[in-house]
């Protein structure tokens, strides 16, 4: 494993991080829930192949990720770094921050966290959060008290309100969005990292949707990894501006090969680097829907299934897999796991895009999935 510097603050983490929010999961009586056993497995896993930060919210797996990831680290707080996030949608008036944190650390049986981000936040909902809560005289009243060790932030929003949130000067790192298909983060990244931050990144693989890029692509490349995953996470690692890149791993095997990928002591050369960028722009059309299944959207006054739908639309656009996508969409309404509504129910009151992180003009999107994939 190769191990990096967070910023300014002394401390090195592992180059991959341990993302509990797609965690294993089981039925039981007709609910999914997560699979304790392997999930546990999963992480101890991970800690033994070296991987020394585990990440979690408030909101994964309805708050059961911090609980899981609580038993996953008995016997281990000393050995990792701990991050959870905390949920500015329900921090509404002084005292909700203290509260929930410390709901959270109850959880997580824990008496600190290493790293505690104010979760998805832009400057302006920040500000707007503060101003009603007060949430930021609160985390350093925590940090004053040992609960936190580190102010930092998860950022969805447009790339400059990153560095207005940066010239606060109170945060010790950001956890961002970043992959080689949406690099829209990286001028900030390198701002974060100059102004000694720690940068942490997510969705390296695009919400999967790299893992599922088709081999050709790859194949054009002719660069030495073995799979489409291999490709995104040492494109990110290559980025001398990162520390870490967060990984959620659903199972042991991601766990392994994930490992093996960021432990990689040779980031790509920056020639090859510049080669997936080339070949990216080629291929941009890739970037225009970027969705990343979120679910943030949800849910929809009148049912619509937004992701799934983003989804069947990537198939048919991006990977040209267009009867299979139109076969899926073809099987709202038929097959008992897809609702019956499809894109055509959109009202446009607009809820959507104002809880949509990636601000997709998901209204004006629907409409042309709906028209492609319904003929
Ligand atoms: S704009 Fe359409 S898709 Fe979005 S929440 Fe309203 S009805 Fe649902
Ligand atoms: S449309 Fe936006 S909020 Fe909804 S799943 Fe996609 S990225 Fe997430």
């Amino acid at each position: 494993m190769q191990y990096r510097d967070y910023g300014n603050t002394g401390i090195k983490l592992s180059a991959l991080g341990f993302g509990a929010m797609r965690l294993q999961e089981v039925e039981q009586n007709g609910k999914k829930q997560i699979d304790e056993e392997k999930a546990i497995e999963a992480i101890r896993r991970a800690f033994e192949l070296g991987v020394n930060y585990i990440d979690s919210a408030y909101i994964y797996h309805d708050g059961y990720s911090e609980v899981l990831v609580g038993k996953a680290i008995k016997g281990l707080r000393d050995r990792i770094y701990l991050s959870t996030k905390s949920p500015g949608h329900l921090v509404k008036k002084p005292g909700d921050y203290r509260r929930i944190l410390e709901e959270q650390l109850t959880r997580l049986q824990v008496d600190y966290l290493d790293f505690y981000y104010f979760h998805g936040i832009g400057y302006q909902t920040f500000r707007e959060t503060d101003e009603r809560s007060g949430w930021m005289k609160e985390a350093e009243q925590a940090k004053n008290e040992g609960l936190i060790k580190q102010i930092t932030f998860s950022f969805h929003a447009p790339p400059q309100e990153m560095i207005q949130l940066i010239d606060l000067g109170i945060f010790s790192g950001v956890l961002c969005q970043y992959n080689f298909l949406d690099r829209s983060n990286e001028e900030a990244m390198a701002y974060a990292r100059s102004k000694g931050l720690g940068v942490a990144i997510m969705g390296p693989v695009g919400g999967g949707r790299i893992a599922g890029l088709p081999e050709k692509i790859r194949q054009e490349l002719n660069l030495p990894v073995e799979s489409n995953v291999e490709l995104a996470l040492r494109f990110v690692l290559a980025n001398p501006n990162v520390t870490c890149v967060l990984s959620g791993m659903g199972s042991l095997q991601m766990v392994e090969e994930n490992a093996r990928y960021a432990g990689n002591a040779q980031p790509l050369k920056q020639e090859e680097v510049k080669a997936i960028n080339t070949l990216m722009k080629k291929y941009r059309r890739l970037a225009d829907l970027y969705c990343t299944g979120c679910k943030y959207c949800l849910p929809c006054p009148k049912g619509i299934d937004i992701p799934s739908i983003f989804s069947f639309y990537n198939y048919y656009n991006v990977y040209g897999l267009k009867d299979y996508a139109r076969k899926n969409y073809g099987g709202f309404g038929k097959f008992p796991w897809l609702p019956e509504i499809k894109a055509d129910a959109c009202s446009e009151c607009g809820a959507c895009e104002k809880k949509c992180p990636q601000k997709i003009k998901i209204r004006e999107q629907l409409k042309e999935a709906h028209r492609v994939l319904s003929i």
